[in-house]
């Protein structure tokens, strides 16, 4: 039995800032041969959810974004999620907010930030990601990073708790990354991106490759180097405004710059057409996910704290 009041329980969730979404079709796309077998919710958990469904009460958060930081070690001049507070939920308050998650019946999360490595030098994702699996047994857990910061000890210590890694890439040309903001010193970010998929093929866990098309890398043909690096899936973003992010009076980035038009998007999709794990995300299908998610966060919370009154 949770021992948590409605209010503090509320508190958690809003600190959690989750990104709800139903839309099952999205997310469970086929991806060849990574997904660990998937416990089916049975007995009381998926009676409740049918319950909810009867009830018309909030929807079940079965998918899960958990942004648990906005501190990060790159300066992408697109970025909209900015280092606007360095505040982290504590390592047991997060895991019980995931448990309530859970409770819930979410069944797939991921962890982003900012850099989810920056924290504890990747401790405190790892430490969460076990949890998710060992413990909450979900049948997804995976993480979206920059990639700067893995080493392959943590591979060693966590990754048979995670199943899917996506790494954000840009560009294959150093001197791109340094004009978006990615640029590391001395290091390189392509060879880390080859390094993070042999060692996600040796510790098993699935491989994705996240783009952002801008202004800087509209022209690049990435054809060879994505289908040398074989990821299950390439995603594909249009670089997206945000006001108060990375546009406005209030924003730490000014993301004009990087714009493109819809056209120029579709030239680039157009132009790596014979990539098969390709999934193109265009600025329209963003908005409307996260117009879709405030919505749904909104309502789930309202839910949550009716059913939080009802049962505890
Ligand atoms: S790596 Fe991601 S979180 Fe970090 S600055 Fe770039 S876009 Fe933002």
């Amino acid at each position: 039995m949770w021992t948590t009041s409605p209010f503090s329980y509320y508190k958690i969730l809003l600190s959690l800032f989750v990104a709800l979404c139903c839309s099952l079709a999205r997310l469970s796309l086929p991806l060849r041969g990574w997904r660990r077998p998937a416990a089916p919710v049975r007995g009381a958990a998926a009676g409740r959810q049918r319950e909810r469904r009867r009830d018309g009460a909030a929807p079940t958060p079965t998918s899960v974004n958990y942004h648990f930081t906005r501190q990060c070690n790159y300066k992408c001049g697109f970025c909209f999620h900015t280092a606007k507070t360095s505040f982290v939920l504590p390592l047991e308050e997060a895991k019980r907010g995931l448990a309530m998650l859970k409770e819930a019946g979410m069944e797939k999360i991921n962890f982003s930030g900012g850099e989810p490595f920056l924290q504890d030098r990747g401790e405190f994702v790892g430490k969460l990601v076990q949890f998710c699996k060992q413990v909450l047994k979900l049948p997804s857990v995976s993480i979206v990073s920059n990639g700067s910061m893995i080493r392959e000890q943590w591979f060693k210590k966590y990754g048979e708790y995670l199943d899917i890694l996506a790494i954000s890439c840009d560009s294959f040309d150093e001197e791109v990354n340094v004009l978006i903001g990615r640029g590391q010193g001395k290091k390189n970010h392509v060879e880390k991106l080859h390094k993070l998929r042999k060692w996600c093929r040796d510790y098993a866990v699935a491989f994705k490759i996240n783009s952002v098309i801008n202004r800087f890398n509209i022209e690049e043909d990435m054809n060879e180097q994505i289908k040398a690096l074989n990821p299950v899936r390439w995603k594909v973003f249009q670089c997206l405004l945000i006001e108060g992010e990375n546009c406005g009076e209030d924003a730490l980035r000014e993301v004009e710059k990087f714009l493109i038009s819809d056209d120029d998007f579709e030239r680039f999709l157009d132009r790596h057409k014979n990539v098969s794990c390709l999934v193109p995300e265009s600025n329209q299908k963003v908005k409307l996910e996260v117009a879709f998610h405030s919505y749904i966060l909104a309502k789930w919370k309202y839910g949550l704290r009716t059913r939080s009154f009802h049962a505890y």
